[in-house]
């Protein structure tokens, strides 16, 4: 039963094959034997997930259908639960129990789904490893010594070991699409403002948007139709219709211009990666899609920029765990600024201490010019050059990562070094596009991942070439041994 997708639960519920409740207990029973090996949950909620289940199956029982009723999923734990802790993977937050539940989680626990606990994660989001945790490092079920990405590393891990179908996660510069990629996973970065960031846990608000992590496209269609829509509450959310997303997965690829930017392929990429994206795209132009070379000239600048704008929001946004207002507080306080000290030197680990204080220096004055405002004007051009490929060409293609997934502790001593990694993704979060990784093939027994990106709002058409793609080819059925 764990084996089964989102599309296939779906089906199982509606011809009474099962209950929720059995599914759920089975699922269940499954982390409890199998997480300890991976550490994807900080928190698991077997009582809220019976409760859930069994009144997914009474609405069942009395007539009510839909794809997510009676799902098990799971939620990063940045997505506010009410009553249940929400520790954005932080010592700071070790405590805290949100008084309100994300607008994500109640869209998506109206629609019925079950939700087995929250998934571990990079401390604040910050991070492509999962290894800067305070509950500590997540595996990857493909091969135990290595990172399964980050910062949605947990989620990624339990949907990759088949502990549940789908997870919700959110992606800053990256973190749905590289845990995505690292563990034979299709995840989904929606348009900046498809998907309510109201009770998400902000890391740096001008980047951070939520969305799926699942096996399948089509899983990740139903859960975003879950997630997506219009959110008062949000004031960046917007007042787009949301299409019907399973609906539109059949579309053809007849004449589908497919732009694959001359900048991917450098120096950098690993060469086996580098074959294995060109095989996709043969798969696709049998399809019937058409390639043309393009280019994203100012590509090379975007990880600078987004290293001075994600800490310059997250140095922002951190400033209110301050062990007052939210957070942890030291013990005995001298004074005030004895508290503040300590409560956040206490309380925030090492990678986010970094941030604060590279964001916080890029905001100062004096340094802001040269630094914060020179880092806005690269988003721009950033942004710009996708806007004249998309005349162009429908959607972009590439590799989600340079290299696979790297050993645990590889490039701990080397920050710089993890974030040249997130060159190919965060290019979509400077222009707020919508980007989705799909399984594309095995480097040395790891997954490897291929991108793609689409104009403002076109997640539908990023669903239907997945889907497309992955009626043709296997990788993404492949299960790692042991799970
Ligand atoms: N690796 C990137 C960072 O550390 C992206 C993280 C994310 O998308 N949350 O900022």
């Amino acid at each position: 039963m764990h084996q089964l997708t989102l599309a296939e639960i779906a089906r199982g519920l509606a011809d009474k094959k099962f209950s929720s409740e059995e599914l759920t207990k089975v699922l269940l029973a499954r982390i409890t034997q199998l997480d300890p090996q991976l550490n994807s949950f900080i928190s698991l909620t077997e009582e809220l997930a019976l409760e859930q289940a069994k009144a997914a199956d009474v609405r069942r029982a009395n007539g009510e259908s839909g794809a997510l009723l009676g799902a098990p999923i799971a939620h990063k734990d940045l997505f506010c639960t009410q009553g249940i802790r929400t520790s954005c993977g932080s010592k700071m937050l070790d405590n805290f129990k949100a008084p309100y539940d994300a607008t994500v989680v109640s869209k998506l626990a109206a629609a019925g789904t079950v939700t087995l606990g929250k998934t571990n994660m990079d401390e604040f989001a910050m991070g492509s490893a999962n290894e800067s945790s305070w509950y500590g490092a997540v595996k990857n079920p493909w091969n135990l010594e290595h990172v399964p990405g980050g910062s949605s590393g947990g989620s990624a891990a339990a949907v990759a070991a088949r502990l549940l179908p789908a997870a919700t996660a959110t992606d800053t510069g990256g973190s749905i699409r590289q845990p995505a990629a690292f563990t034979n996973l299709t995840g989904l970065k929606p348009t900046y403002g498809r998907v309510s960031r109201w009770g998400m846990i902000a890391y740096a608000s001008s980047l951070d948007q939520g969305g799926p992590l699942a096996r399948t496209a089509e899983d990740c269609a139903i859960l975003l139709q879950g997630m997506a829509g219009f959110d008062p509450n949000d004031s960046t959310s917007i007042d787009e219709p949301v299409p019907d997303y399973a609906a539109g997965l059949n579309g053809s690829l007849q004449g589908l211009r497919i732009g694959v930017p001359k900048e991917y392929f450098g120096a950098g990429l690993d060469s086996r990666i580098a074959d294995l994206i060109q095989n996709s795209i043969k798969e696709l132009q049998k399809l019937g899609a058409v390639i043309k070379e393009i280019s994203l000239p100012n590509m090379q600048h975007a990880i600078p920029a987004y290293y001075v704008i994600a800490p310059a929001e997250a140095s922002s946004n951190l400033s209110r765990f301050d062990g007052v207002r939210f957070g942890h507080r030291c013990e005995d306080p001298k004074n005030l600024e004895d508290l503040y000290k300590r409560s956040r030197g206490e309380g925030f680990g090492a990678e986010v201490q970094r941030r604060i204080m590279v964001g916080a220096y890029a905001l100062s004055a004096g340094y802001y010019d040269a630094y914060y405002l020179k880092a806005q004007k690269i988003r721009r051009l950033v942004k710009n050059d996708f806007m004249t490929a998309f005349n162009e060409v429908d959607i972009i293609l590439g590799p989600t990562t340079p290299n696979p997934a790297w050993k645990l502790g590889a490039k701990n001593s080397d920050p710089v070094a993890a974030y040249l990694e997130d060159v190919y993704t965060i290019t979509a979060n400077l222009a707020g596009l919508p980007g989705l990784s799909m399984p594309a093939g095995f480097v040395d027994g790891l997954p490897v991942g291929v991108q793609l990106l689409a104009p403002y709002f076109q997640e539908g058409r990023l669903l239907n070439v997945a889907h497309q793609y992955q009626l043709n080819t296997d990788w993404h059925t492949r299960t790692p041994t042991g799970f």
